[in-house]
């Protein structure tokens, strides 16, 4: 057996395989390739067979026990026999132009929900600050039209709101908590019985917001008329 074929297994990403393994002092760097030897061109849907160009960058993954994981992810580009142009190929586990897999994200997301933000830089080397400025940058940037698709009420979101809220939560592992204090002071108006109660809640839940997102919580007060009005 393998070292290769073992740290596949234990990687355990479906269609994955590891090619390389690069044992740093840093991380574990995995160069990994997709077992699928063609991919659907996103214009037309037809299979494309012809690889046109390999595009390898360094993606974060789980650890594996207390090894820290970099993949070393190959998105190859094909080229579509039927439109004649080159496209990338989508990955299950990896957004487009992510730095991160999809449930590396998600851990951090629930780390975040079920921690502060401290103690998700220290579990992830990151400091508070450095972690705080990036996820802020990168907020910022996915909030840009996105302000109604993060206020509208989950379950009454289009099709097309939906796949928006998606992007945005994708780009920012923090975004979930942003969603859920939303989706808590979408709560606070369902339950409060008067006007006082359920504006002395917000008042907390501002305070509470205001150390994750400075800047989103003074948009929130900007937006507060739209969110009182909203339901
Ligand atoms: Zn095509």
């Amino acid at each position: 057996m393998g070292v290769k074929r073992e740290v596949t297994k234990l990687l355990n990403l479906p269609g994955v395989i590891v090619e390389k393994i690069q044992d740093t002092e840093g991380a574990l760097i995995l160069s990994v390739r997709v077992e699928n030897q063609t991919a659907r061109c996103p214009r037309c849907g037809q299979i494309s067979h012809r690889l046109h160009q390999n595009k390898r960058y360094l993606v974060k993954d789980l650890p594996i026990g207390n090894r820290e994981v970099i993949l070393y992810v190959n998105r190859r580009r094909f080229k579509c026999n039927n439109c004649q142009k080159p496209f990338s190929e989508s990955l299950d586990f990896v957004g487009n132009r992510k730095k991160f897999t999809h449930r590396y994200a998600e851990a951090i997301t629930q780390q975040v929900i079920h921690s502060d933000i401290l103690n998700v830089a220290k579990n992830n080397k990151l400091t508070a600050e450095a972690l705080k400025a990036k996820e802020r940058a990168k907020l910022f940037g996915s909030l840009k039209g996105s302000k109604y698709t993060l206020l509208k009420s989950e379950s009454k979101l289009s099709k097309k709101q939906r796949k928006k809220l998606k992007q945005v939560k994708e780009a920012s592992p923090l975004i979930g908590i942003m969603h859920s204090l939303k989706e808590e002071l979408h709560q606070i108006f369902e339950e409060s019985k008067n006007l006082g109660e359920g504006t002395f809640k917000i008042i907390d839940w501002l305070v509470k917001a205001k150390t994750y997102y400075q800047k989103s919580v003074s948009s929130i007060k900007r937006w507060f008329s739209e969110v009182v009005g909203y339901g």
